[in-house]
């Protein structure tokens, strides 16, 4: 598979999967020559197809309005960590948990094998879809853990290969429902 037939794969699978609804979240790959290949804004995550993706230059003063919305973050990400891939998705759990558990604390803490393994602690960033300011926060954060969830939006995720980055929004949202439920459970006993 070429980097588009893998994104596509995974974009399908996300979707059949619930990690993601249909059109809500984008996937990138780091071309190594201060550019890299991006999904299309209004592309569905689980119709992707060689037209879904554009390449955006590091270098260009303005990101093309074709590239997703949230290119800058993903831009950032690569100028500033060593990820290959990066993932964004809507997931629910993940943006739930977000939502109810910032105000107390910066950062989940996996309970489960696979989370504690893989991420440990999972930290919430703040901040405007799609700008500078979110694009930096979320590259700081990855500079040293594989995820994080911006808060009632969703999850970035890295990685040093595109399966890696789709398994590590996987695991992120797997972490985040068992926390949901883990905590459900406690209320309700
Ligand atoms: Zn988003």
């Amino acid at each position: 598979m070429n980097l588009k037939e893998e994104m596509s794969f995974l974009g399908k699978k996300a979707v059949n999967q619930g990690l993601v609804e249909t059109n809500m979240g984008n996937f990138s790959v780091n071309l190594l020559n201060n550019s890299m290949l991006i999904t299309k804004s209004g592309h569905a995550l689980d119709e992707l197809c060689d037209e879904s993706f554009t390449i955006v230059n590091f270098d260009e003063s303005k990101i093309p309005q074709i590239a997703s919305r949230e290119a800058i973050v993903h831009m950032e990400i690569y100028k500033n960590t060593d990820a290959f891939s990066v993932f964004h998705s809507h997931s629910s759990f993940a943006t739930i948990m977000s939502l109810s558990k910032h105000n107390n604390c910066k950062a989940l803490q996996s309970l489960d094998v696979e989370g504690e393994h893989f991420l440990n602690e999972i930290q919430f960033v703040e901040g405007k879809s799609g700008s500078l300011e979110l694009a930096r926060k979320v590259a700081d954060v990855l500079q040293y853990n594989k995820s994080v969830i911006v808060i009632g939006h969703g999850v970035f995720a890295k990685g040093e290969s595109i399966v890696a980055a789709y398994n590590n929004a996987v695991i992120t949202e797997h972490s985040s429902k068992i926390l949901y439920y883990t905590e459900l459970r406690n209320i309700l006993m």
